[in-house]
């Protein structure tokens, strides 16, 4: 069913663009300093999500075509990293990623399709009513992890994983 909707919107699924790191990571210029490119955070990441990107180093690669590289938030990769680039802790968000949804999505353009809010283990996407029109897709920020659990099944790759903060999210806390 998702594939014959993908041929008849010509969707094509590539890697995504953002910039993301691993979860725990430190603020960008931080993370660089103390990173050695060691590749434990991306040997050890159960689902393939973390790959050597530019330079050697590790980024997260959501890949709409890939619907098991998600992330677990198995704390794996930031625990094996032996320098403080990936700063684990337990009871804090693990980074500040989260679900963006794009133009191509069936529901903006008054096509009914629910199908990520039914992939979200989190529950975080909301189809509030709309009077006299299509429920749309409305991101509960709080409750999404940003595992990317929900790019895969969506039939128009209308969803991408975006950085949503400046503030680094290893240091931000529970929310
Ligand atoms: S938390 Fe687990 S699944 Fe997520 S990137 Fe790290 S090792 Fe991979
Ligand atoms: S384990 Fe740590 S030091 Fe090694 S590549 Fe990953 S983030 Fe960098
Ligand atoms: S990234 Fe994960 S938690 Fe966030 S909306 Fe998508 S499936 Fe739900």
């Amino acid at each position: 069913m998702l594939a014959s909707r993908r041929a008849f919107f010509g969707i094509r699924h590539t890697r995504q663009g953002a910039l993301i790191r691993p979860p725990w990571a430190l603020p960008e210029a931080a993370f660089v300093e103390a990173c050695t490119r060691c590749s434990a955070c991306v040997e050890v990441c159960p689902t393939g999500l973390l790959v050597n990107g530019d330079g050697g180093y590790p980024e997260a690669a959501f890949n709409p075509a890939r619907a098991s590289q998600i992330c677990i938030l198995c704390g794996d990769c930031a625990q094996r990293c032996p320098e403080p680039a990936l700063h684990y802790l337990a009871e804090s968000r693990p980074w500040s990623v989260q679900a963006v949804f794009a133009e191509a999505c069936l529901a903006q353009r008054d096509v009914v399709c629910r199908t990520c809010g039914e992939s979200c283990p989190a529950s975080a996407i909301r189809f509030p009513p709309r009077l006299g029109g299509v429920a749309r897709p409305v991101l509960d920020e709080a409750a999404c992890t940003g595992c990317g659990a929900c790019l895969a099944d969506c039939p128009t790759a209308a969803i991408q994983m975006a950085p949503t903060l400046s503030t680094p999210s290893a240091l931000r806390g529970a929310a």
